[in-house]
């Protein structure tokens, strides 16, 4: 029979941290902690199998599981020496979610439960507290109401409310047994209004009531929604924990608080963390007292006054930081904890990897192997390289002027800027627009997800350093403010004042998430730079690396960015960006629009200059290194003008008339022109535009080699090749303007004629392409044009549908962002295999989207191509997927 039930603590470990797919990740570190001998209530976890076979079942539960649960109950019994519905002194339960990976948007937590009016009386004698027993239980009352009865919270909230204002206080630290007895009376009479039944009584029904409403807020919306984004399977399914409560609101010797093993913003080695006196779990969490520092240097730093638990309670605390350092030693990472203190004694509630910034993540891995507590590789391994994405891009310019109106607490590093949108859908919507939003909320739940991930920036009136806004955030890379209590926000007007000033929907603000400070308008932002934890762990990486990384650049500026990030050469430089200069735009629309050859020299006569310019700074900026430089590509119906005046411009510069130049531009107009005149049909029907460009290419390279210095490797690339006979065509053209610029220029250099594979028919026949000296020196597999042709899917109108098919999981993932390597890889395979027969030692690399996504990087290690081009942005990320590929391979 298969187990569904598995007990923790007491000694007792049916799991451990390797079990996550089956107890999630919460039950899987729950039982590895009691497992090393550190302070765990008991409990038992019910599996994700189960949560699978209640999906099966018609959200039924099989009858063997009543058995199960009883002896998971008996365990926690015996342990704690309490009995469930005890009435004189009842065992209490918590009851909780938790999937493999942590997932805002499943059921929250249920606290204290096991409580109703009789054995209310039995809590309050047992521990002598008759207050602590009523805030427990009215705490239950409501907080069972709001997650498993789906009551909202709304009128619960009112009535404590009114109860506070009757009494004249403001907290809730300062309502007595009786306040909050009355209040739990006040709770039930609304349960029975809401619900028309009365609240259960019964601890048995009472769990599995909870029990119930855990697995079934896995199908909830907001689980699903999550999970699309995050591309978590919908089938993983979640685990049950029912686990004895340990009471941290039993007075000044309690407190309940979370903590990392180091800083998650900074990744700097100290303590991190929030705590509260005589409190409960969400407490920290919910906004609703202000938490306190954990260490007395967090709270001098801040210059808080309230005493950091350091200083409050210090014995407890020196426990707690000895349970920091073994769970590192243990997990070998950092961790995110949470954890509670009963009169005095520490008790461990749960432990994770933490999630971190892109900065800390750097520090943390390099820190922790020159700890020794990991190897350089595992350090390499470490770090997601799409979320290095996080530190190559700018920040706040600190010379810029910053009109501050606010700050609140630096929540997560970077800059964003955006127009002030207050409601999660609004900004969705907005985003969708092409619009950079920046979402403002009084405090974040689950249910701005979708908002927060359209959102350039976050800022949140309420919340600490690991309220909900901060954790995602982080989580997501978004930069966020939190806690700018200055901010006050009226989410019907849709605006909010602040420093004095009315901010209305639609303004644009500036956030930065490194001080915390808000600022009005547009702030210009600074590069990034790159050394540091940074530059240590791409000296690592780079040592672990066979692929070369080359950039896809065309302008000086991208190239220099590419060198600076640590690019090895230019992999794909297009050349007809430069085409649509301003000054220039007249010129090549009279080479298009040319009647004849003649026409066509004259006009191209005109480009040769301003190409060879081009060509010659980024040979400057990629001294040394291979250019790789793509001959002209688009159908030239792309460059025709439209407008009137631009018409009459052309006929200016050529002679022509206007109406012989419509006419012209009416025989260009193609039904497809994607499958159309493009590409190296250009260069076969009209060679002389080839001609001009390779004339360009060679005369830039003597002229930087002359200056001497290392000189630049071009490699002309001749794009759309189908047949071996195109390919020999061209690459007689370009070597014959080769020999003519060498003698007309009293030297040579070394270059490389190669093509770029895009079509299937290219693909298959590589070995005829890359054959003899006629043939092609490199490869260039052109990834984006080379899905699209295999598919039969225009890219420019997949956006329809490409979403549903990744959702009904025809795609495990948009083909145009992560490599089909089932198909479009198998053509790249067979045209590597082919080439490489054919001609030992062809260069083979990959210049598409793709080469700059990890996964698809994995493929290109695992087809021994030689380099990957991405975009500059991208290059440190491929370096770094590139080293990982790498060790997994090896
Ligand atoms: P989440 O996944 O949202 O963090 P948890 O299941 O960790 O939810 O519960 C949230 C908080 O509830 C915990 O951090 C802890 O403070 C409190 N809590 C949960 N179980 C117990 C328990 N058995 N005793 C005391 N507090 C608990
Ligand atoms: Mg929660
Ligand atoms: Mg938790």
């Amino acid at each position: 029979m298969t187990q569904y039930v598995f007990r923790f603590g007491g000694g007792v470990a049916e799991g451990k941290a390797g079990d996550r797919n089956l107890l999630g990740g919460k039950g899987a570190n729950l039982a590895e902690m009691g497992s090393i001998g550190l302070p765990v209530p008991p409990g038992f976890t019910l599996s994700t199998e189960m949560c699978t076979r209640f999906y099966e079942e018609g959200e039924r539960f099989p009858d063997s599981l009543r058995d199960e649960v009883a002896g998971g109950i008996a365990h926690i019994e015996q342990v704690t020496g309490k009995t469930f519905g005890d009435p004189s002194d009842p065992l209490l339960v918590s009851v909780r979610s938790g999937a493999r990976v942590s997932m805002p948007g499943m059921m929250d937590t249920v606290l204290n439960l096991g409580l109703n009016d009789e054995t209310v009386q039995g809590l309050a004698a047992a521990s002598g507290d008759p207050r602590f027993a009523w805030d427990s239980y009215r705490r239950f009352i409501q907080m069972y109401s709001d997650v498993v009865l789906g009551l909202d919270h709304g009128a619960f909230e009112e009535a404590l409310e009114i109860a506070k204002e009757d009494k004249g206080v403001h907290l809730d630290t300062d309502l007595e047994a009786a306040d909050w007895e009355r209040l739990t009376a006040q709770y039930k009479a609304l349960v029975l209004e809401g619900l028309g039944r009365p609240f259960p009584d019964d601890p048995h029904d009472q769990l599995w009531g909870a029990i119930a409403a855990v697995f079934g807020s896995w199908n909830g919306d907001r689980a699903k929604t999550y999970r699309r984004l995050h591309n978590i399977p919908h089938d993983w399914g979640t685990a049950v924990n029912v686990q004895a409560m340990v009471f941290g609101n039993r007075g000044d010797s309690s407190a309940t608080g979370v903590a990392f093993t180091r800083d998650p913003s900074t990744g700097e080695r100290c303590y991190y963390g929030e705590y509260l006196i005589n409190a409960q779990g969400e407490d920290v969490v919910a906004g609703i007292r202000t938490p306190q520092y954990l260490t007395r240097a967090a709270r001098e730093k801040a210059g808080a006054k309230a005493a950091s638990m350091e200083e409050a309670l210090p014995e407890v605390y020196g426990q707690l930081a000895e349970v920091f350092e073994t769970l590192e030693r243990h997990y070998r990472d950092m961790q995110d904890i949470e954890f509670t203190v009963e009169r005095g004694k520490l008790w461990m509630l749960q432990t994770r990897t933490g999630k971190r910034t892109a900065k800390a993540a750097l520090r943390i891995a390099v820190d922790m192997a020159q700890e020794g507590l990991i190897s350089e590789k595992e350090a390499i391994l470490r770090i997601d390289p799409l979320q290095l994405d996080q530190l190559l891009h700018p920040t706040l310019d600190p010379a810029a002027e910053r009109d501050v109106v606010a700050k609140g607490l630096p929540a997560s590093p970077g800059a964003a800027c955006g127009k002030a949108v207050f409601d999660a859908d609004t900004a969705v919507q907005r985003a969708a627009a092409g619009e950079d939003i920046i979402l403002v909320r009084v405090e974040t739940s689950p249910e701005d997800i979708h908002g927060m991930h359209a959102a350039r920036g976050i800022l949140t009136a309420r919340g600490g350093m690991t309220s909900h806004a901060a954790v995602v955030a982080r989580g997501m890379g978004r930069p966020c403010v939190s806690g700018a209590g200055s901010l006050s926000i009226d989410y019907k007007a849709r605006r909010m004042r602040v420093g004095g000033r009315d901010i209305a929907e639609g303004e644009v603000i500036t956030l930065d998430g490194s001080t915390g400070e808000v600022m009005v308008g547009e702030v210009p932002t600074v590069q990034p730079e790159l050394v540091g934890d940074f530059g240590t762990l791409m000296v690592w990486a780079d040592a672990q690396r066979r692929l070369k990384v080359r950039a896809n650049a065309e302008t000086p500026k991208d190239c220099a960015t590419a060198r600076e990030f640590g690019a090895e050469g230019v992999g794909l430089c297009r050349t007809e960006h430069m085409f649509f200069d301003p000054d220039r735009i007249t010129n090549v629309r009279q080479m298009i629009l040319a009647q004849d050859e003649g026409g066509r020299r004259s006009a191209l006569e005109k480009l040769l200059p301003a190409q060879r310019g081009d060509f010659e700074a980024i040979f400057r900026i990629m001294s040394g290194l291979p250019v790789t430089i793509r001959l002209l590509d688009p159908p030239l119906h792309e460059f025709l003008p439209h407008a009137e005046e631009e018409f009459a411009e052309v006929a200016r510069a050529s002679g022509a008339d206007v109406e012989t130049l419509r006419r012209r531009a009416a025989e260009l107009a193609e039904a497809n022109p994607m499958l159309g005149h493009r590409g190296c049909r250009l260069g076969i029907t009209y060679p002389e535009i080839y001609e001009m460009q390779a004339r360009a290419i060679f005369e830039a390279a003597i002229a930087v080699a002359r200056d001497g210095g290392e000189p630049p490797i071009p490699e002309v690339m001749v794009p759309l090749v189908a047949t071996r006979a195109e390919l020999v065509i061209i690459r007689s053209l370009i070597e014959r303007v080769a020999a003519e610029v060498f003698r007309e220029q009293g030297r040579s250099l070394n270059y490389l004629v190669g093509t770029m594979i895009e079509l299937p028919r290219a693909a298959l026949a590589a070995g005829a392409i890359a054959e003899g000296d006629q043939g092609a020196e490199f490869f260039s597999f052109g990834t984006n044009d080379l899905t699209q042709t295999t598919l039969g899917i225009s890219r420019d109108d997949a956006g329809r549908f490409i979403g549903p098919y990744v959702e009904k999981g025809i795609f495990a993932r948009d083909p145009f962002v992560s490599l089909d390597t089932e198909g479009v890889g198998e053509l790249i395979r067979i045209a590597a295999e082919r080439g490489r027969a054919a001609r030992p030692g062809l260069k083979l690399g990959i210049c598409g989207e793709h080469g700059g996504d990890p996964a698809s990087i994995a493929f290109c290690e695992r087809t021994r191509l030689d380099y990957v081009s991405a975009s500059p942005y991208r290059v440190p990320i491929a370096r770094l997927a590139a080293a990982q590929a790498a060790l997994r391979e090896g």
